[in-house]
C-alpha cells in the first residue's frame, strides 16, 4: 500500500487533470503545500492522520513515527510542540510495508525517529538505518518481549507489545523522555500530556480486564488471523487458541495449516473467530465457514489503528473496539469504556 500517494505523485510526475473529475482534497492540499514550500522541507507540509495541527513553520522539532500506534501516542504526548509525520497509514501492514521515496526524505529530515522495533516494520527499519540522521528510539523495545518460536528453532521477539495497555503506558514514558531530550523547553507540557495519557491507559487496562471477565470461562479463547494478540491474551487472561499465520504476515498458510486450524476451532468450541483490518480476510472466512462458527462482523485492529472517523481511530479506541468485538462475539457482556477521572494539572517547575 502506498503511503502518501498524493505527495509522491506530485513529486514524481505531474498528473494531467482529468476533465470532470474532482481532485481529492488531500491531493489538493499536497499540491498547494508543495507549490508554496518548495524552498522549505517536505516536513512542513506533512499531513498526518493523527496530526491535527498544521505546522506553522520549520522551528518545531520534526518527529517521524513509523507505526500508526506510535504516531497516535506521540501526538498525544507531543501536542502542538512537535511536527509529527506518521509513515504508515491506517490499515497498512507494517510487516510487509515497502517504503516509497517520500519516506526516505521524511526519515532524512527528522530530528527524532520513533519506531516500534523487534522488527515489526523491517522495510522501514532498514531505510531508517540507511537514511535517518536524527536520533532513533525503538519505543516498543522498552517492553520485555515474549519470545516466539518461528519454526526450525528460530526464536524471535514478538513485536506486538501494545496489546497490553500497561505496555502502552511504558511506551508513553519512552516517548515523553525522547521528546524532552529533543525539546527541553517543552518538558512541562510533555510531562503533563504523558501523565494524563498514562492515567487513561491505566483505566483502559482495568476496563479491558473487567470486560473479558464477563465472557464465560470456557469461551475465553481467541482465534485470530495472525499471531498479534499474545500480549493482549496474557494481560487480560484470554487464551490464544490458534492463529492462521505466525507473528509476521509474510507467511502464506498452507492448505494443511488451514485444515489444522479448522479442526482446532471445532475442538475449542469457540462461537466466533476474528479477521483483522490489516490482512485479507478471505482465508480466515473460509476457516470460519468450514468450522461452522461465526466470523466476528467487527474485524480486529491488530497492527494499525483505524482510519479517522472509524471506531478505532486512536490507540484507546482501537483497544476498546477490539475488546467490544471479542466480548460480544464470545458471549460476554459489553459495557462502554468511560473515563472516570482526570488527573489534576500539577504546577510545573
Ligand atoms: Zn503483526
Amino acid at each position: 500500500m502506498s503511503v502518501i500517494p498524493e505527495i509522491e505523485g506530485v513529486l514524481v510526475q505531474q498528473k494531467p487533470t482529468i476533465p470532470g473529475r474532482k481532485p481529492e482534497i488531500f491531493s489538493l492540499i499536497s499540491r498547494l503545500c508543495l507549490g508554496m514550500l518548495l524552498p522549505l522541507t517536505l516536513f512542513s507540509c506533512s499531513q498526518n492522520n493523527t496530526n491535527s495541527t498544521t505546522a506553522k513553520g520549520s522551528d518545531k522539532p520534526r518527529v517521524v513515527a513509523t507505526s500508526t500506534i506510535i504516531a497516535d501516542l506521540t501526538q498525544e504526548v507531543g501536542g502542538d510542540e512537535i511536527q509529527l509525520k506518521g509513515i504508515l497509514q491506517p490499515g497498512a501492514d507494517p510487516h510487509v510495508y515497502e517504503p516509497v521515496p517520500a519516506d526516505s526524505r521524511f526519515l532524512e529530515e527528522a530530528n527524532l525517529i520513533l519506531y516500534n522495533g523487534y522488527n515489526l516494520e523491517p522495510g522501514l527499519i532498514k531505510l531508517m538505518n540507511a537514511a535517518g540522521k536524527g536520533k532513533k528510539v525503538a519505543v516498543g523495545e522498552v517492553v520485555k518481549p515474549l519470545e516466539l518460536d518461528k519454526g526450525k528453532g528460530e526464536i524471535v521477539p514478538d513485536p506486538h507489545v501494545w496489546g497490553s495497555a500497561e505496555n502502552a503506558a511504558a511506551m508513553v514514558n519512552v516517548i515523553r523522555d525522547a521528546l524532552i531530550e529533543l525539546s527541553p523547553a517543552d518538558k512541562a507540557e510533555f510531562t503533563q500530556n504523558a501523565a494524563e495519557l498514562s492515567d487513561e491507559l491505566k483505566q483502559l487496562h482495568t476496563w479491558i480486564n473487567q470486560q473479558i471477565q464477563t465472557i464465560p470461562p470456557d469461551k475465553r479463547k481467541l482465534i485470530t488471523t495472525h499471531d498479534a494478540f499474545q500480549y493482549y491474551g496474557r494481560a487480560y487472561s484470554i487464551a490464544i487458541a490458534g492463529t492462521l499465520i505466525g507473528i509476521s504476515t509474510e507467511e502464506q498458510p498452507s492448505a494443511q495449516t488451514v485444515q489444522r486450524l479448522v479442526e482446532s476451532v471445532k475442538k475449542t468450541g469457540v462461537p466466533a473467530i476474528f479477521a483483522e483490518t490489516t490482512i485479507n480476510p478471505t482465508l480466515i472466512k473460509t476457516v470460519a465457514q468450514e468450522a461452522g462458527v461465526n466470523l466476528s462482523p467487527q474485524q480486529l485492529y491488530s497492527d494499525s489503528i483505524g482510519a479517522k472517523g472509524s471506531n478505532g481511530e486512536t490507540y484507546i479506541k482501537m483497544m476498546e473496539a477490539n475488546t467490544r468485538a471479542i466480548v460480544e462475539s464470545l458471549g460476554g457482556k459489553y459495557t462502554p469504556f468511560q473515563l472516570t477521572k482526570k488527573i489534576e494539572a500539577k504546577p510545573q517547575k
